[in-house]
């Protein structure tokens, strides 16, 4: 797990330590946070020069905190989801009407899922909601030529004028005539 952490990126001595600690994250203005949040990850200690650093678990423990704060699928989660349906980003994005770019940064923790997307993503872990979707999606294959057959088959109203003209002059009660 800490292997990719190899040289410290002041001294470049590779002699690292890393050690498990109780983190603190706070989430809003600096002076006065909305909340702090606490995790569990490891910090990397150069033997060498002594400083400190965060590797990449360290951010992905601190995404993880605040998907978990903000009740929203975490990284992994989002992508155990996908993994239900043996598709590759690139199909479950197309079967289920997502963009690819956007998935693979949900999946990577660069980007969050708004509520409305997380909320899709939990129904999905409903795989016969998924199947559904799917079959309903090869149903309705969009071309433009059913734009134009569906256009063709709502013909202009004849006459459209005069009932325009009427509701016009409609009128509840209609004036006494004087
Ligand atoms: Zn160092």
């Amino acid at each position: 797990m800490f292997e990719k952490m190899k040289e410290c990126p002041i001294c470049g001595d590779n002699n690292l330590i890393a050690e498990e600690r109780e983190n603190e994250l706070a989430i809003g203005p600096e002076d006065s946070p909305l909340a702090i949040l606490s995790f569990r990850a490891p910090v990397h200690i150069c033997a060498e020069c002594g400083l400190e650093f965060h590797g990449p678990e360290w951010d992905e423990a601190a995404h993880e905190a605040q998907c978990e704060h903000m009740r929203l699928l975490a990284p992994k989660q989002v992508r155990k989801i996908r993994l239900l349906y043996e598709m590759s980003r690139k199909e479950f994005a197309k079967n289920f009407g997502f963009g690819e770019a956007t998935l693979e940064r949900w999946e990577n923790g660069r980007n969050l899922q708004n509520r409305a997307m997380d909320n899709y993503l939990r129904f999905l872990e409903n795989r016969s909601l998924g199947a559904f979707l799917m079959n309903q999606a090869s149903d309705a294959v969009p071309s433009q030529q059913n734009v134009v057959d569906f256009q063709n088959s709502f013909p202009r109203l004849s006459g459209i004028e005069d009932v325009i003209e009427r509701e016009q002059k409609f009128c509840l009660r209609p004036k006494q005539a004087a």
